[in-house]
């Protein structure tokens, strides 16, 4: 049964709580009999029978520290792992609970020594101080009862005061916060996901959005409410002055990025909120720090990779209001960092990182972040290195720490020895060297020694991509991934969005050819903005071409649009389609594009053409061959749908070769039947961009190889320097073998035949 709390009656204004807090932590007497005091007083003005306070400490533990109506002698004896039981989940996820009946909560983890076995209901919240869980503060009340969102909102403002007194020192050796191997000076090695290639050698430059906010109560709403206004409106100002700047102009994602962010800080939705906590008693700055934190809380429970990544845009907007409050500097010196400053942030939102002077950064480490947030597209543009996900790393490290960032392993070495930096030293060397030698090859033809032609193109899903392509001496775009611009917007692209979109890229490439993929939405990439469904099996769900025939209004737009650019550039182009998986669904797929192209009275080429990445495909190719114009490789999807193997399974990344002779007879196959009936065939997987794999795909009859753009030079100087009839004869009689891998045997002919891979 509920019970019908009186507090609406009783409870005084949320800001004459905050305000009492805030004389409390004022006022004299030692810090943990102000915890008590602070504690009785939430408890009488939230009309519960509890409320405790647990503060962290070192190991991962939270400790009871105050408590009203729990017994006192579990005050410093009931520890929790963080994790474990309610509070220890609060803290773990760090975000608040709001527990009718906490006792039926699967994490419930009873205490006799708090004597709480009689309390039903529980709300609780995360103290937290610089985007780190500090403590925990919980009430409870005998009966079920469910706490509403004012009152999680109430508890959460007594909290954000409150941990400027857990942090102050008095309770705890701030030490004590440091996670357990602290600011170790040891060497260290951290692993993270690759963003961006490149080495970067340098400074530990901590990106520090954490203003010290030193008035947290305010005197006068009204003041505060002005303030926030201003803010608002310097901030509008500033990111429209960006967004004129002289780079931006030039359109392409950049400005897109940018356009997007601006909308974001242009919702209403959260300036309300803002409102709201000053409304409750918090001066500007702290409602703008409330705000953030309540929504990071939030977001830590959101899956979607889109929407946890428009959360960097939030925290950036909301630092950049901070910044407009308190007047801080908008750029950092970096003069200081004489060897180049590498940036590290937990996250960061793009225009935080147009804030830094490019020049002076050599690369990005981010704790969060994954390849489609927009800060990585801004640094792939500036050409930095950047890796996400590296785990704990602002917790390990200082300010001014050298550091070595190797972005093509995905890895970081902090404070590294003196051999390890003239290591990177070198291999940088030899990159800028090679970059150089890769670069003299460009005006060279790209042609085996037997003279025979190899096509060499690029994959690309960002114009950055693209703009390049004269730079590296490729051919054209033999691949482009459509669904990364769809995967960076807040909604679907208009087809007058997506007509400037495929214009910007065909105008690009520069009279090379294009080939656009439709979009190859579904499995790990999903649009915020059409509707997915959790699959057992993502991959072999309902993505793909498999979405585009079911959703044809979303597939006909994209065509018409590619055609109207077409048809504007004068220029033909290629569209394919991914994830075809039998000969039937490339003819639906063809009925809508030849529809789309006589409505739009098409004046240019456009050939069509099927991804073959499903291997009950190969079961049909004489009749695929007879009606696409072309066809391309995924050879990403078609190996792991070969050996039923997750492509993205780091367990599986070597259990089976691409160079195994089952999968290179299956793609010989391929290649004789497309030769047989003169079908242009593209492979665009990741083996196309790697030397040896591009060597073995020669050797077996390939002509055009579409890569990842690095892969380019490498696999130019590999074709520069093989005689293909040598290695043809070479292949022929292992495929036959039962090995598990050729890797070898090809790698020994590589050496002996002087073919650089
Ligand atoms: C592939 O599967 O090989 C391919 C090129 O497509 P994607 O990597 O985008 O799935
Ligand atoms: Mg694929």
């Amino acid at each position: 049964m509920s019970e019908k709390t009186p507090r609406a009656k009783m409870m005084p204004a949320p800001r004459r709580l905050l305000a009492r807090v805030r004389d409390l932590m004022a006022a004299s007497g030692t810090a943990e009999e102000r915890l008590d005091h602070i504690a009785e007083i939430v408890a009488a003005d939230l009309v519960a029978e509890v409320c405790s306070i647990y503060v962290r400490r070192a190991g991962d533990i939270i400790e009871l520290f105050a408590t009203r109506g729990l017994k006192p002698s579990a005050v410093h004896n009931t520890r929790l792992r963080i994790g474990e039981g309610i509070i220890g989940d609060i803290a773990a996820m760090a975000r608040p609970f709001a527990l009718a009946d906490a006792q039926e909560h699967p994490s419930f983890a009873y205490r006799p020594e708090t004597g709480e076995e009689v309390f039903r209901s529980m709300m609780g919240v995360p103290i937290i101080r610089s985007g780190r869980v500090i403590g925990v503060m919980a009430v409870q009340n005998r009966t079920r009862r469910n706490y509403n969102d004012e009152e999680v909102e109430s508890l959460q403002t007594v909290a954000m005061v409150l941990a400027e007194l857990v942090a102050g020192g008095e309770l705890i050796d701030p030490k004590e916060l440091l996670p357990a191997d602290g600011l170790a000076t040891a060497p260290l090695r951290l692993e993270g996901l690759r963003l961006n290639g490149g080495i970067g050698i340098g400074q530990a430059l901590i990106h520090r959005p954490h203003f010290r906010i030193e008035r947290l109560v305010a005197e006068d709403a009204d003041v505060e409410q002005g303030r926030l206004q201003t803010a608002f409106i310097e901030m509008h100002g500033a990111i429209d002055d960006m967004m004129m700047s002289e780079s931006m102009q030039a359109g392409g994602e950049h400005r897109d990025i940018l356009e997007t962010y601006s909308m974001i800080a242009r919702d209403q939705g959260w300036l309300k909120r803002m409102e709201e906590a000053i409304n409750a008693g918090l001066t500007a700055e702290a409602a703008v720090q409330r705000v953030l934190d309540d929504m990071r809380a939030r977001m830590a429970k959101v899956t979607d990779p889109y929407l946890r990544e428009r959360v960097y845009d939030l925290e950036d907007i909301a630092h950049r209001l901070l910044q407009h409050l308190l007047g801080a500097p908008s750029s950092p010196d970096l003069t200081r960092y004489s060897d180049g400053a590498i940036l590290i942030a937990k996250s960061l939102g793009p225009a935080q990182l147009l804030d830094y002077d490019a020049d002076s950064l050599s690369a990005v480490i981010l704790e969060e972040g994954s390849p489609t947030a927009h800060v990585v597209i801004i640094a792939r543009a500036l050409d930095l290195p950047i890796l996400g996900r590296v785990k704990g790393i602002l917790d390990r490290i200082s300010d001014g720490d050298p550091l070595i960032v190797d972005g093509d392993r995905g890895q970081v070495f902090v404070r590294p020895g003196d051999d390890i930096r003239q290591s990177f030293l070198d291999t940088k060397r030899i990159h800028e060297e090679r970059r150089e030698h890769y670069n003299a090859l460009v005006p060279l033809a790209s042609e085996t020694t037997d003279a025979e032609h190899i096509s060499l193109l690029i994959n690309a899903g960002l114009l950055v991509d693209v703009e390049q392509m004269p730079l590296l001496g490729a051919e054209g775009i033999g691949l482009f991934r459509t669904e990364i611009p769809f995967m960076m917007r807040t909604e679907l692209p208009s087809i007058e969005d997506q007509t400037e979109m495929y214009q910007r890229i065909i105008e690009a490439a520069a009279g090379q050819p294009v080939t656009f993929r439709t979009l190859d939405v579904g499995s790990d990439k999903t649009l915020p903005y059409l509707e997915s469904e959790d699959e057992e099996n993502p991959s072999m769900g309902w993505r793909a071409i498999r979405v585009g025939l079911d959703r044809p209004m979303l597939l006909r737009r994209q065509m018409r649009a590619m055609i109207r650019a077409a048809n504007i550039c004068k220029t033909d182009i290629s569209i394919m389609f991914p994830m075809i998986t039998e000969v039937a669904e490339f003819q639906a797929a063809k009925v809508l594009l030849d529809r789309e192209f006589i409505s739009e009275g098409g004046n240019v080429y456009v050939r069509a053409g099927a991804m073959l990445e499903v291997p009950s495909l190969l079961f049909q190719l004489p009749q695929l061959l007879e009606q696409v114009d072309f066809l391309s490789i995924g050879s990403n999807d078609l190996m792991q749908f070969l050996f039923a193997t997750d492509r993205g399974n780091p367990k599986l990344s070597d259990r089976y070769d691409t160079l195994s002779p089952a999968a290179l007879t299956m793609l010989k196959g391929i290649a004789v039947q497309c030769l047989r009936t003169d079908t242009p065939v593209t492979v665009c997987g990741e083996m196309a961009g790697q030397p040896l794999e591009a060597m073995a795909l020669i050797g077996l009859g390939f002509r055009r190889l579409s890569m990842a753009s690095p892969g380019i030079g490498p696999v130019k100087e590999m074709a520069r320097s093989l005689n293909v009839a040598n290695l043809s004869d070479f292949m022929t009689p292992l495929l036959d073998g039962s090995e598990h891998s050729l890797r070898g045997k090809l790698r020994s002919f590589a050496l002996d035949h002087g073919v650089a891979v």
